[in-house]
């Protein structure tokens, strides 16, 4: 398994705060059969990592691979909330892609709205070559109050990650029937950890794929595999054709 969202990096976010968590959650991403992690630490205005930090402290996580002689590979990356200045800023070097490809990016909306300019900078994105990963939209009140705000991007060529908490059910039942509903509607590429630690945020990938598997098939749970691979390779994803979630049955849930 490949893990493309993850605050395994130690210190300089939310996530693990010192080299002996990072350790725990490399122990813990080996024990549940992942074998890359793409780290994402927060760009957002409470954490201001840039990517000279990022590419050194992914260093330090090498080594303490080396040193405990893990299975597992780290790689760089970001989880870039959006703002107005995004591509001045990747363009100065101060952003980076996941796995250091050409233009996959981990793009975050703040978790109680839409910004009204997302779509106008998704496109200037695609634009540049940049490919938008929006992260765990079933999340996001906006896309929560109204999902086809997330088909329209999809349709727009953004590509989306689901957590996989929020498969298992640990943000909650409607966020997990809302996040079943993404699977179903083909609004989703990914599934990844978002893992911030071992206990209240970790990673439940295994037990994510494992439900995708019973609930949606095989075929369903590879896909999400073979999108994963495709970024660590660099090459492009062909989603298939999305679907409208209903209201109707969308206000069933509630
Ligand atoms: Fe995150």
């Amino acid at each position: 398994m490949i893990d493309l969202h993850c605050h395994i990096l130690p210190g300089i976010d939310d996530g693990a705060k010192t080299d002996a968590d990072t350790l725990k959650m490399l122990q813990t991403a080996v024990a549940e059969g992942i074998k890359v992690i793409t780290a994402s630490p927060h760009h957002n205005p409470e954490y201001h990592n840039e990517s000279e930090g990022i590419l050194e402290k992914v260093k330090e996580v090498d080594a303490i691979i080396q040193e405990h002689q893990l299975p597992i590979q780290v790689l760089p990356g970001q989880e870039v909330r959006i703002y107005g200045e995004l591509l001045e800023d990747y363009e100065a070097g101060k952003l980076l892609t996941s796995a250091g490809t050409s233009n996959y990016m981990l793009i975050e909306f703040p978790s109680n709205h839409v910004p009204r300019y997302a779509s106008k900078l998704f496109y200037n994105m695609k634009l540049q070559g940049l490919q938008p990963i929006l992260v765990h939209p079933e999340r996001n009140t906006g896309i929560i109050e109204n999902p086809n705000l997330l088909y329209d991007f999809v349709e727009q060529g953004v590509l989306s990650q689901i957590t996989a908490s929020s498969v298992t059910g640990h943000f909650g039942k409607k966020i997990q029937k809302l996040t079943f509903q993404i699977i179903e509607h083909k609004l989703t590429h990914f599934v990844a950890s978002d893992a911030h630690n071992i206990t209240s945020r970790t990673f439940k990938m295994k037990e994510a794929f494992e439900l995708i598997t019973n609930e949606f098939g095989e075929e369903v749970s590879k896909r999400f595999d073979i999108n994963a691979h495709s970024v660590l390779l660099n090459e492009s994803i062909y989603p298939n054709s999305p679907s409208r979630i209903k209201n109707k049955k969308f206000l069933g849930l509630f």
